[in-house]
């Protein structure tokens, strides 16, 4: 059965063919599509700080996907894209990479492995993964907390009143 995937991309080191991070991230969807996965919607591309160790800036999108493959077969073959990348795992989680393919929600709800969450565990915190989502899925509601990407985004960039 058809599913419908929202993936997150992240690129922070350049590629030695394709170049920057943003078109490290245009070739990612072309290799999706490559794939058989039908892309709906891809978000436009934004810049981000990093995060842990890697002192680059991030090019960041959202992508609304529909494949029959189950997450742990789509989780797969989103690992052999990334390694095709140049990925290379070093233990060190969030260090320097080249291309990062999450798995942020998947219309089958809350699905949990020992390697793979669904929901991601962190997108709710995350900048960089609900502004682009926002403009591809911004109806689509988070099973776990029921809010919408549009309202966790919200939640997450309102602006605080500073205290009296
Ligand atoms: P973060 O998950 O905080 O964004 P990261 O993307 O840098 O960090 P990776 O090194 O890409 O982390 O992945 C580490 C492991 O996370 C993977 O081997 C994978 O099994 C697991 N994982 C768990 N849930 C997910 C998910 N929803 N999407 C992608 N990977 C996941
Ligand atoms: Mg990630
Ligand atoms: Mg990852």
């Amino acid at each position: 059965m058809p599913q419908r995937y929202l993936i997150a991309l992240g690129s922070n080191v350049r590629h030695p063919r394709h170049g920057l991070p943003p078109a490290v991230l245009r070739a990612a969807l072309a290799a999706l599509a490559d794939e058989g996965l039908v892309i709906e919607a891809a978000s436009p591309f934004i810049a981000s700080a990093p995060i842990g160790p890697s002192r680059r800036r991030y090019a960041n999108a959202a992508a609304c996907i529909v494949t029959p493959l189950s997450p742990p077969a789509l989780l797969a073959l989103l690992q052999r894209i990334e390694a095709r990348f140049g990925r290379v795992r070093r233990g060190a989680r969030w260090g320097a990479r080249t291309l990062d393919l999450d798995i942020i929600l998947w219309s089958g709800g809350p699905w949990r492995s020992r390697a793979l969450t669904i929901p991601h565990l962190a997108f709710r915190k995350r900048t960089f993964v609900l502004g682009p989502a926002c403009t591809v899925a911004s109806g689509w509601r988070d099973p776990i907390t029921g809010c919408t990407i549009r309202h966790l985004y919200a939640r997450l960039t309102r602006p605080v009143p500073a205290p009296r």
